[in-house]
């Protein structure tokens, strides 16, 4: 029997340890805060990241350590790999946690990107606004995620406030891309190489934040394959064991990298009920050394996330084949509260259900963009 470490817990942490205790897994949480959810179905120690003798036990308590969350401190994951084992590794953690080397890794594996610049001065800002224009996204490179540390400059005459927005840190200007659509890769490679990928995710935003997603992605069996392969190339330039997210942009009809999570991924939550194996299952698969699970669709699936409040339940919980999930978190404005996914035979069926679910719960803006997408497909 194998100890599963956690660094953070949150729902990701939560899921994972649902995920594995089938699988004989326990589990061990770390995380400063007192009311981290993931607590609720695991053991928690609680401590902060930084606390080397809070880790030391940690270590002597668990056979792997993995992560819930991509911005724990590099020197944490460098100091965990000397005392117990760590997927993934704290390198493919500390590409992943910078804007710019991440991006120049797409490149270098073939992947292109919207063009960006890094800048390091307001001046800088003012040179890389001259290259790469305007509309531009400004981000910092580090400790970013559901749109914070971002800011959007419209004209030349944003360059002071963004600067000052972000606070000065280093960051890198992105072209805004309207893009067609938003595309994921959620895909899982084993300690022996072994990769697999579940079908594209088509995802929406809102402020930022994933509001819902589509899987299998209508009309996308020409950019799978690429897809997956770039998502593979990365994954092996980065030795990376676990599963972990491709997040892409569609424009003119060809992929863009926008960045890579290298963790369970927000819009991988349909796969819970929508594949034969989950993202989560098939993570501490990978980081446990046991055989990957299959990652097909069973039918259509759609996840609609809870931000800041969960709805009622009760119109999920009448419907066939809808699944209910409160993370066990208290309300709070941008938060990631909960989610809901509904399966479906295929894009009619889900037509009929998502609509009936999106009205019961007053949804209906948020389920509007992907029941257009589906009714195209009918
Ligand atoms: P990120 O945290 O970089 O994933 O950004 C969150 C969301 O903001 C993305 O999923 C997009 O919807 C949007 N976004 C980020 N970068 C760009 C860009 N360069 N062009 C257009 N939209 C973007």
């Amino acid at each position: 029997m194998s100890t599963i470490g956690i660094l953070g817990g949150g729902q990701l942490a939560r899921m994972l340890a649902l995920a594995g205790a089938p699988l004989g897994l326990r589990f061990l949480v770390v995380d400063s805060s007192t009311d981290a959810c993931a607590a609720q179905v695991a053991p928690l120690l609680r401590a902060d990241w930084r606390d080397f003798d809070a880790l030391a036990d940690f270590a002597k308590r668990i056979d792997v350590a993995t992560f819930d969350f991509e911005n724990v401190p590099a020197d944490t994951a460098h100091w965990l790999t000397e005392h117990t084992q760590v997927f993934p590794n704290p390198r493919a953690l500390s590409i992943s946690q910078d804007r710019l080397a991440e991006k120049t890794l797409f490149r270098q594996i073939g992947l292109d990107t919207p063009a960006f610049a890094a800048v390091d001065s307001s001046e800088g800002l003012a040179r890389a606004v001259d290259e790469i224009g305007v509309p531009s996204i400004l981000k910092t490179r580090r400790l970013g995620y559901d749109g914070k540390g971002q800011f959007r400059l419209r004209s030349r005459d944003d360059v002071d406030a963004a600067w000052q927005a972000l606070g000065g840190a280093p960051s890198i200007l992105e072209a805004f891309v309207p893009f067609e659509r938003e595309l994921s890769v959620i895909a899982v490679r084993a300690r022996n190489g072994e990769f697999r990928a579940y079908p594209l995710t088509q995802n929406w935003h809102a402020d930022g934040i994933l509001s819902a997603s589509l899987a299998p992605a209508p009309d996308s069996e020409a950019l799978a394959p690429v897809a997956f392969a770039h998502a593979r190339r990365i994954a092996e330039e980065l030795d990376y064991v676990g599963t972990f997210a491709l997040e892409l942009f569609v424009k003119d009809g060809k992929l863009l990298g926008n960045e890579m999570a290298p963790r369970v991924h927000n819009s991988g939550h349909w796969t819970i009920e929508g594949a034969p194996s989950s993202q989560f299952e098939n993570h501490v698969r990978a980081v446990c050394g046991l055989p990957l699970g299959d990652t097909s669709a069973l039918g259509v699936s759609v996840m609609l996330n809870w931000i800041g409040e969960l709805p009622s339940a009760q119109a999920v919980l009448a419907e066939p084949r809808a699944h209910w999930h409160d993370y066990g978190k208290s309300p709070r404005a941008g938060r990631k509260v909960g989610h809901a996914t509904l399966r479906a035979a295929d894009a009619r069926e889900m037509i009929e259900r998502l609509s009936r679910v999106a009205r019961a719960l007053g949804r209906e803006e948020q389920a509007a963009p992907v029941l257009a997408v589906l009714h195209k497909q009918v």
